[in-house]
């Protein structure tokens, strides 16, 4: 299934997409602030509730806007940083973005997290900011994200992925020069408009996440080929290591790091400027496609 946040004549909307006929049925909830998106459903079916009713109406794709499909998220979204070999190699290369990591050609022995705040989440089709007042290294990072469906800790490896609701494409936009001024990277990657999500949320019985495709295209050049084959980390690895000591909540959105290819990793650099539109495809969700504004 996959479950969208819509717009359409001023009023917010959550549903069911099939793709197929390109068609959203939208469900009849009250008592629900309809602004969270599919979090709210997403609590509901924790709780063991039944998915609500749809209304009579149904909505067309191509007439509705479609908004992130967690865009509050009840806390900050958490990021694996270096989960694919080549990009690992491409960072440490870069002198850039090494990070608190003295060792940057490394590969780490443990998944290395940060996080980023809440209020970055923006929909596709919506604009990146360019920050110039605050940095000239603006890069792009396609990215799956896991959407937890179930609240836990200490969750091992073998039951992970009964945690899992689904997966999202983010864009875990970075600007390098602050990843490298600050050490630490969540300024650097937590710029207001730095997590573009969506465009839809899948379930986790859609998607192989051991072989899913991720690429990237800025202004139709091809930049990020990659595949979850290649992660250093699986996703049931990251949730046993995130979930020992820390609670995780039904809509915890976890960013499971990028492949090679972003504009840090080219000699010369290839960061993003205004009007470069930033396309990410991840096989079985769809596509984000944000533009960057000044
Ligand atoms: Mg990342």
């Amino acid at each position: 299934m996959q479950f969208i946040h819509f717009s359409f004549d001023k009023q917010k909307f959550t549903g069911i997409l099939d793709k197929t006929s390109q068609t959203i049925k939208a469900f009849d909830i009250s008592g629900v602030d309809l602004k969270y998106g599919v979090l709210p459903i997403i609590e509901m079916l924790s709780s063991g509730k039944e998915l609500p009713a749809f209304k009579d109406e149904q909505f067309n794709l191509n007439d509705v806007e479609v908004l992130a499909p967690i865009p509050f998220p009840r806390r900050n979204i958490f990021c694996v940083g270096k989960n694919y070999l080549e990009h690992v190699k491409e960072v440490a290369a870069s002198g850039l973005g090494s990070g608190a990591n003295n060792n940057a050609a490394d590969v780490p022995s443990y998944p290395i997290v940060f996080s980023k705040v809440p209020e970055t989440v923006i929909a596709t089709n919506n604009p990146i900011q360019r920050h110039r007042h605050v940095t000239n290294c603006l890069d792009y990072e396609s990215e799956l994200a896991v959407i937890i469906g179930k609240e836990g800790r200490g969750i091992t490896k073998e039951n992970a992925m009964d945690y899992v609701f689904g997966y999202t494409i983010v864009n875990d936009v970075s600007a390098r020069d602050l990843q490298k001024r600050h050490q630490q990277w969540h300024i650097a990657k937590s710029l207001d408009t730095f997590c573009p999500m969506g465009p839809v949320i899948v379930t986790k019985d859609e998607i192989d996440v051991a072989n899913t495709s991720i690429k990237c295209w800025v202004n139709n050049e091809l930049r990020q080929d990659g595949n979850t084959s290649q992660f250093i980390f699986d996703i049931p690895t990251i949730i046993e290591n995130l979930s020992a000591g820390i609670t995780l909540y039904p809509g915890d959105v976890i960013a499971t790091g990028t492949p090679s290819g972003v504009g840090v990793g080219f000699v010369p650099p290839r960061f993003l400027d205004t009007a470069d539109i930033i396309k990410i495809q991840v096989e079985g969700i769809g596509e984000l496609v944000n533009v960057v504004i000044e």
